[in-house]
């Protein structure tokens, strides 16, 4: 694995979370994150913290029912 390549995976974590990810991109970033602990730890992180946001959104449309 070469630095290039981590910091391409990095850029495409970023993208995925803003949801301009392509099918492609999504498939290479899932086996970098199987394979690189940083990369993983720092997906799982955002990915909760998304997660958290629309749970809160959720609730929000839910209080005005
Ligand atoms: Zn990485």
């Amino acid at each position: 694995m070469t630095a290039t390549l981590h910091e391409e995976l990095a850029a495409l974590c970023s993208r995925f979370f803003s949801g301009e990810l392509s099918d492609e991109e999504w498939a290479l970033l899932q086996i970098h994150l199987a394979y690189c602990d940083p990369c993983h730890q720092d997906f799982i992180k955002r990915n909760h913290i998304k997660a958290a946001e629309e749970t809160s959104q959720g609730w929000s449309i839910q209080s005005w029912d």
